[in-house]
């Protein structure tokens, strides 16, 4: 039996796609400035192919310009342009990618940057206008032809007077109703945010002509009140070479600082900056910034997680949270790679091998500059870490412990010892050549902690303490189990193991003598306590309160406190 061909309905396809592929009206701007910087690379690598043609990269640019009485909107560049056929093919069947077309019939493919591919970015301008009129002359043509629609009812394709090389996109925006403003397009700072937002790193500039005012010359001094006048000059609007791009020893520090605080919206210096790329099994440029301190919404529900995606320089998603782990989620920054599966609309990622990969490597990267910064720096990292080292600690716990190892080297503890606070390989390193465990004691605060009871028992055994005050840190302890082979051990709990045999002894014997004494204490205190009995570590208080289970009365309280 012949095999039937699938037919589609071209308007309701088309109508389905203007309102259901994109969830912001406002990329249209970034797909049609695609598609000049396209226009303008496969013209580049043709004369490329043909030799000298008299054409240079400086002569390649993209203008965008807007007409506010007549409600229009233009985008022109002096790219390949487009004959009738083509006018024909690549705008008036959906889904037809002449860039794609273009990238499989190069040899060398893997050069090649263009970022078209799946042949509907063109329409997305439907959703702001009504009439969409696309004038282009194919470069080495005679002719020049205009490809106009009005939407769903079809197009029509006539002569046009173009006279110079490339393609002018006019979008008619609609019309403004109560609850939809298009006409927000025509204004100059939406268009050059827009621009910055999306575009900024097109390789060619994307100019406009902008309205400006200054002081009028002989106003404003010698007495006069000061007047202004409107004047126009054109811009570039795009910065062209991302900073990410650029090699180290052409951006200083104070730029990468400088390109942190504008697009991440802080008003300190990072602590760190990170840059790293890769070629081969998945290639990306990163540049990372650890924030000095935690934004305002960090430990609410509200903070969102993410780094910046782009691929082959177009912002595709502003916050990619499968790229960062939970416990590195205060890092901001952006990845930058062609390799990506971008789904049709391009605001999404296709869940894909290569992106994991990419965070995989990211995570291993952000951990080991974090670990160089703890061992080079340590008065940035305690500050570092006095804003994000709760997160570190909620990452050891968080998962069941599935980064633990990773975090372990990097959370820090005060010391009643040193003062200060310190890794618990450094805790280690000091332990006493007799001293079984890491000891900790757990409260609401550092000196609260010291004054515990079962304290004096351990600094008299010139042992060093950890002071935990925050309530996910026992857990965290806890789910580590042991580091270098030593367990973690909390003074509050009833085998310290500090006696010596003798001293056992003693103490057995002491209970022994007394037996009367601590029956009727424990008789008194009935339901209250499971056991009274002597105690030989209580040096200067008469009195303590020990556990003997796994949980801590510091646990206990964190696991009463949580909603059930
Ligand atoms: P894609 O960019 O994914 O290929 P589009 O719907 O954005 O899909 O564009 C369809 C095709 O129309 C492009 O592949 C290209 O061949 C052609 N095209 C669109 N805009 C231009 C332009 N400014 N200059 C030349 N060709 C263009
Ligand atoms: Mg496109």
């Amino acid at each position: 039996m012949a095999l039937k061909q699938f037919k589609a309905e071209s308007k309701r396809l088309l109508d389905l796609m203007i309102n259901s592929i994109y969830t912001h009206k406002e990329i249209f701007l970034r797909e049609l400035i695609s598609n000049a910087s396209d226009a303008i690379d496969k013209l580049y690598y043709q004369t490329l192919e043909m030799g000298d043609t008299g054409l240079d990269r400086s002569d390649f640019a993209i203008e965008v310009a807007v007409d506010r009485e007549a409600r229009t909107l233009t985008i022109t560049d002096n790219g390949i342009g487009m004959s009738k056929e083509e006018l024909d093919n690549n705008l008036g069947v959906i889904a037809k990618s002449g860039s794609l077309q273009f990238k499989n019939e190069k040899e060398q493919k893997e050069d090649i940057d263009i970022i078209g591919q799946f042949g509907v970015g063109f329409y997305s301008a439907f959703m702001v206008a009504d009439d969409v009129k696309v004038e282009s002359r194919a470069y080495g043509s005679e002719e020049s032809w205009c490809w106009e629609s009005k939407g769903l009812d079809g197009y029509q394709i006539s002569p046009s007077g173009k006279e110079s090389r490339g393609t002018v996109i006019t979008l008619h925006l609609k019309e403004d109703t109560e609850d939809e403003q298009y006409g927000e397009f025509l204004e100059q700072y939406r268009i050059t945010s827009l621009v910055k937002k999306y575009s900024d790193y097109i390789r060619y500039p994307i100019r406009m002509e902008l309205q400006k005012s200054r002081l009028k010359e002989g106003t404003g001094k010698d007495g006069k009140d000061p007047e202004y006048e409107s004047y126009f000059e054109v811009e570039t609007l795009n910065s062209m070479t991302p900073i990410w791009k650029k090699s180290r020893s052409e951006v200083s520090d104070e730029e990468l600082n400088a390109f942190y605080k504008e697009k991440f919206y802080d008003w300190q210096d990072p602590v760190k900056v990170i840059r790293t790329s890769t070629e081969g099994a998945a290639t990306y440029s990163a540049l990372l910034f650890i924030p000095k301190t935690a934004p305002m919404d960090y430990y609410t529900r509200e903070y969102e997680k993410g780094l910046q995606l782009y691929a082959s320089g177009v912002m595709i998603m502003e916050k990619c949270a499968d790229l960062l782990p939970d416990c590195f989620s205060f890092v901001k920054g952006l990845v930058d790679s062609q390799d990506l599966s971008l789904n049709i609309s391009r605001e999404m990622l296709q869940h894909d091998r290569q992106l994991k990969l990419i965070a995989g490597r990211l995570e291993k990267k952000i951990a080991s500059e974090l670990s160089v910064l703890l061992q080079n720096d340590r008065e940035k990292y305690e500050e570092f870490f006095k804003s994000f080292g709760l997160q570190l600690k909620y990452g050891m716990y968080d998962n069941y412990g599935a980064k633990k190892e990773e975090l372990k080297d990097l959370v820090l503890f005060y010391s009643s010892t040193e003062k200060k606070p310190v890794t618990l390989k450094e805790y280690v390193s000091r332990m006493k050549e007799d001293q079984k465990f890491i000891y900790y004691g757990c409260g609401e605060t550092t000196e609260r902690i010291l004054q515990l009871p079962q304290a004096d028992a351990i600094a008299e055994k010139g042992y060093e303490m950890l002071c935990l005050t925050d309530n996910v840190d026992e857990f965290a302890l806890k789910i580590l189990e042991k580091y270098e082979d030593k367990e973690f051990r909390n003074i509050s709990s009833d085998d310290l193991q500090l006696q010596s045999e003798e001293e056992k002894k003693a103490s057995e014997q002491l209970e022994e003598d007394n037996k009367e004494l601590l029956t009727c204490m424990k008789e008194s205190l009935e339901g209250k306590v499971k056991d009274v009995k002597i105690s030989g570590r209580l040096k200067k208080h008469p009195v303590c309160i020990s556990t003997d289970g796994m949980i801590s009365t510091e646990m206990e309280k964190v696991l009463n406190a949580m909603p059930a």
